[in-house]
């Protein structure tokens, strides 16, 4: 990757992670999962409204580092209004994009994320909304823990 594009990604997730998007709890949801990353200490808990296969609102509210909130809030963008399938194919996707097992291209912006595939902690800041939305489209209701 081009040492531009680099800093562009960089800039991407510091802004995301200073200014997460889809934050807060909503006033009306249809699932609510907590999840945490002893690893780090983020934790989170991410709120969605899941309906006739459809992810209609997804959002988060928690505290966490730069990488996990990022990742958070990239994550509820990407996967709102999206259908139930949709939405795992991209955690798939994404689990191989930052565990190093595929090439980056297919996943558009979250790309930018592609980048902690070279530090293995970081991996689980990545991925800890993504494992809690995983969770929840299978209908699980324990607490997520990356440990
Ligand atoms: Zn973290």
């Amino acid at each position: 990757m081009n040492p531009d594009l680099r800093g562009l990604y960089q800039e991407m997730i510091l802004d995301h992670g200073r200014r997460p998007r889809h934050f807060g709890a909503p006033a009306q949801f249809t699932h609510k999962l907590d999840a945490f990353n002893p690893l780090c200490g983020d934790r989170l808990t991410l709120y969605a409204t899941i309906e006739n296969g459809e992810v209609k609102n997804a959002q988060f509210d928690g505290k966490g580092c730069a990488i996990s909130v990022a990742s958070a809030s990239m994550m509820c963008e990407e996967v709102e209004g999206k259908s139930c399938d949709h939405a795992e194919q991209l955690f798939h996707r994404f689990h191989q994009l930052v565990t190093g097992k595929q090439e980056a291209g297919d996943i558009g912006r979250l790309e930018v994320l592609a980048g902690v595939k070279d530090f293995p902690a970081r991996v689980k800041c990545a991925t800890l909304a993504w494992h809690t939305l995983e969770h929840m489209l299978k209908g699980d209701r324990e607490a997520v823990s990356t440990e």
